[in-house]
């Protein structure tokens, strides 16, 4: 055996396995959240145009500083705060290398890192690398009491707050629920993250796709959370090109310079052209930001409107690209309710030929084992392409 042991606990994702079970079955792929669109022409043009202008050697390790200025632009313009892009900007590898980088800068071996579930796949991976303890409070799904989006307990979430906690982990508009957390929720948060001198690590990759009358809150803007705060966001979601692989991290010189630390050693600096893009990408007109909102709502009701048809009640949803829907009184064709949500989404994707993700992709085992099985679909994609698997869809057997 070859393999540290610090990769023992990294299970494949689950968006390989589904993508590549979509592929094999020739199914719909509402799994993997990736459009089946491009982003805007304008900003394709842009990459082009800085490929031929001989942008194509390393960019300047902390990122072009065109991008950093324009994610200070943006920052002023869409939430007036104003951050200097020569210390307080790190650009990387997408999202995802921006919440590695922070979370192996600043947790320690025995840290604990507070944040909900579901989460995304990858915080769990991160903070195991870095040695750290996830300390997980539930999400709980709407009910009687909060009929209009997922909650949680206050008192659970500060019980889970300890001389131990090191970091708190935010996701909002969050992936999978579709939940924006909405701002007295997160003035519990910061209270929290102030009273026990916690940092925050805010993954807000979905700050344009928040939809009416939800508002995006950026954690970092609330009184006293700016010095204690990284907000990390990404090109991809807000412009359609995931595979660009663009993120950032905002926070105070400290902070920002602790995920520098690790940024210059895992990928020194990232794609040259494609930051040149991105800086035109945001500084694209608020025309273009607000009609996300009605695009993908538009989106959103459509999908919603066939999974209803084909059965399946779906939770609400203000913000990212995801639906949840309920598969209890789904059937097997033998007429056997299915036993999880992973076995639900595999009928699903192999036989009715519409990919899925299962929701407790995004649970703790325990997480799992408590709550009711779930399937997330993405409706960011073309009305061609929802509407075929509504038409799919319209195969699945239920309890009548
Ligand atoms: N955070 C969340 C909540 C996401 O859903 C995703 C990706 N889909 C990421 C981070 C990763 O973003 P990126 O592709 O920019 O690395
Ligand atoms: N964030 C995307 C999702 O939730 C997937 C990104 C990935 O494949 N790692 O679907």
């Amino acid at each position: 055996m070859h393999n540290a042991e610090r990769i023992a606990r990294l299970a494949p994702t689950v968006f390989t396995e589904f993508t590549l079970l979509a592929q094999k079955s020739g199914a719909v792929n509402l799994g993997q959240g990736f459009p089946d669109f491009d982003g805007p022409e304008e900003v394709k043009e842009a990459a082009i145009e800085a490929i031929r202008a001989g942008q194509n050697q390393y960019a300047a390790g902390p990122g072009a500083p065109s991008l950093r200025r324009a994610i200070a632009d943006h920052s002023l313009r869409f939430y007036g705060q104003s951050i200097d892009p020569d210390t307080m900007v790190t650009v990387t590898s997408g999202a995802t290398e921006a919440l590695f980088d922070a979370l192996l800068a600043l947790v320690n071996p025995g840290d604990e890192v507070v944040l909900f579930e579901p989460f995304y796949d990858s915080y769990l991976a991160g903070i195991e690398l870095a040695g750290g303890v996830a300390k997980l409070v539930t999400l709980r799904p709407p009910d009687a009491l909060h009929p209009n989006q997922f909650c949680f307990d206050e008192a659970e979430l500060r019980a889970a707050f300890s001389a131990k906690t090191k970091l708190f982990l935010l996701n909002t508009p969050n992936n999978p629920t579709g939940k924006v957390f909405t701002r007295s929720e997160l003035e519990q948060i910061a209270a929290l993250c102030e009273e026990h001198d916690v940092v925050a690590l805010s993954d807000e990759v979905y700050e344009h796709l928040v939809y009416v009358p939800a508002q995006h809150v950026r954690l970092a803007t609330l009184p006293g959370m700016a010095k204690r705060t990284i907000t990390v966001s990404s090109a991809g979601k807000t412009f359609a090109l995931t595979g660009w692989k663009i993120g950032w991290a905002i926070g105070p010189k400290d902070l920002r310079g602790a995920v520098q630390s690790v940024h210059q050693y895992v990928t020194f600096a990232t794609s040259s052209p494609m930051q040149a893009a991105v800086a035109r990408a945001l500084s694209l007109d608020d025309k273009f930001f607000a009609s996300l909102r009605v695009e993908y709502a538009r989106r959103r009701d459509l999908l919603g409107a066939a999974l209803n048809a084909a059965g399946l009640t779906t939770q609400p949803c203000d913000g990212a690209y995801f639906l949840l829907a309920d598969p209890s009184s789904a059937r097997t064709e033998s007429g056997e309710p299915f036993p999880g949500d992973f076995e639900f989404c595999r009928y699903l994707t192999e036989t009715i030929k519409v990919a899925a993700i299962p929701v407790s992709a995004f649970l703790s085992p325990a997480g799992a084992k408590a709550a009711k099985p779930l399937a997330r679909f993405a409706f960011c994609k073309r009305d061609e392409t929802l509407l075929e698997a509504s038409r799919r869809l319209a195969n699945l057997v239920h309890l009548r």
